[in-house]
């Protein structure tokens, strides 16, 4: 079966959790591979897998080596595996619908490897997982690589999700909607945010930045947080993980932090053989306040 087919199999699993971006209604998922709503509004599935549902082209750039570099310090220094594990466990605590599905929904899940990594330490659980970002290189790496969830490009001001339909939405260390995930979240259903702690990558901003980026404060995002939605929980995860040469070019270049680091600096930040890194990140739990 070609994976254009799997993908649209996938996706008709949660179909109950889609909606059309245009006009609101139910969407079917149809056999030859695609998202179909009564106003014949319409959504192919790609080759890759995944389906595009943005009602008009994104704006911005988005750079597929900044996607590949991600995916690959993800997936071979262990730099999320602890997270990983918290956030499966915060999932397991929940109350998650018994028969049907869970639905569990990544907002902003780049490249997937969160994601997918999240999933397969939940393997057992009966829960679905849905990815959704607005850069489509990010979602094609996806879809490329993990069959296990939904793969969807779109924007969550014009969203793919039903009211009401979502049983765990995931917004890591990415942009919230509260509005939006308030709408889409199932009655009991929870939001895990992650968001960076103080001392998140100390090393690598120390290195790079001579100014006020050294340090970095969540107070603003933690507050927004805590406006819309009530905190249920708050894990606050720090550890440490030793990244080689090769490794540490890969985080210079996957984070937001490298967007204009001193190329200087940068190249001796990486004249070194290893390095010890700080991640530090906060995860907020919690259900809308209304
Ligand atoms: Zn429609």
């Amino acid at each position: 079966m070609s994976k254009r087919i799997e993908g649209a199999r996938r996706a008709a699993r949660i179909v109950h959790a889609l909606k059309c971006p245009v006009c609101g209604k139910p969407v079917s998922v149809e056999d030859e591979g695609r998202l179909l709503c009564p106003e014949n509004h319409s959504f192919d599935f790609a080759k890759q897998g995944y389906v595009n549902v943005l009602t008009r082209p994104a704006g911005g750039h988005y750079d597929k080596e900044l996607f590949e570099a991600r995916r690959r310090i993800m997936m071979d220094s262990g730099l999320y595996a602890p997270f990983h594990k918290t956030a499966a466990d915060l999932v397991r605590e929940m109350s998650l619908p018994s028969g049907v599905p869970g639905v569990i929904a990544d907002i902003g899940c780049g490249e997937g490897t969160h994601l997918h990594r999240i999933l397969e330490e939940l393997s057992g659980l009966n829960v679905i997982g849905a990815g959704l970002d607005i850069a489509k290189e990010g979602v094609q790496l996806a879809a490329r690589d993990f069959q296990d969830a939904v793969w969807l490009v779109g924007d969550l001001a014009q969203s793919p999700f039903a009211d009401h339909s979502i049983h765990v939405i995931l917004n890591i260390l990415s942009p919230s909607n509260y509005e939006e995930f308030t709408r889409m979240l199932a009655p009991g259903g929870r939001l895990i945010k992650a968001v960076p702690g103080a001392g998140y990558l100390r090393e690598l901003r120390e290195a790079l930045y001579s100014d006020e980026r050294q340090t970095y404060s969540n107070e603003e995002t933690i507050g927004l947080f805590d406006r819309h939605f009530r905190r249920t929980e708050t894990v606050t995860l720090r550890y440490s993980v030793h990244l080689e040469r090769e490794q540490l070019e890969g985080l210079v270049r996957m984070t937001p932090l490298s967007w204009s680091p001193d190329p200087e600096a940068a190249r001796k930040f990486l004249d070194r053989e290893s390095a010890e890194i700080t991640v530090e990140l906060e995860l907020l739990v919690g259900e809308p306040r209304d």
